[in-house]
């Protein structure tokens, strides 16, 4: 919990009840979830804790790469924690269709396309977005 209380506290966030409650439930169980799930889950200690503070909290916490977003079935978003060493360099995830884990992909394998995509299109490519979805090793 300290280093993300630092991490927070770089960015001028305090490690509030909720976030670190948030925070506590990603860790647990290395899966992603709706804000909603994990509202429904952190209201058992933080009964006072509404739903769009959570949403709130969990962007603010993407922002400075402590969260992740992942992409889910049927277009819902989820939130799950992000383990990289360096978290604010680029990098992407992959995540279990089974269990919900999250893991970190730390390298970028897409230079080569962007590249030949630049080529062919004459687009100057400023980002991407990559996440991939899978079975994990347990779940197979
Ligand atoms: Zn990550
Ligand atoms: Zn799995
Ligand atoms: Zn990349």
């Amino acid at each position: 919990m300290r280093g993300y209380r630092q991490k927070l506290k770089k960015n001028g966030f305090k490690l509030t009840p909720g976030r670190e409650a948030i925070i506590a439930f990603f860790s647990g169980k290395n899966h992603y979830a709706t804000p909603e799930t994990v509202w429904k889950e952190v209201r058992k200690s933080l009964p006072r804790l509404g739903l769009p503070t959570v949403y709130r909290n969990l962007e603010q916490m993407r922002k400075i790469n402590i969260l992740t977003q992942v992409d889910g079935a049927e277009n819902r978003f989820y939130f799950g924690l992000c383990r990289a060493k360096n978290p604010g360099e680029h990098h992407h995830h992959i995540s279990c269709q089974k269990c919900r884990r999250v893991s970190e992909v730390e390298n970028c394998y897409l230079q080569s396309l962007t590249k030949e995509i630049k080529e062919k299109t004459g687009f100057q490519i400023t980002g991407h977005k990559l996440q991939l979805t899978g079975v994990c090793k347990d779940c197979r």
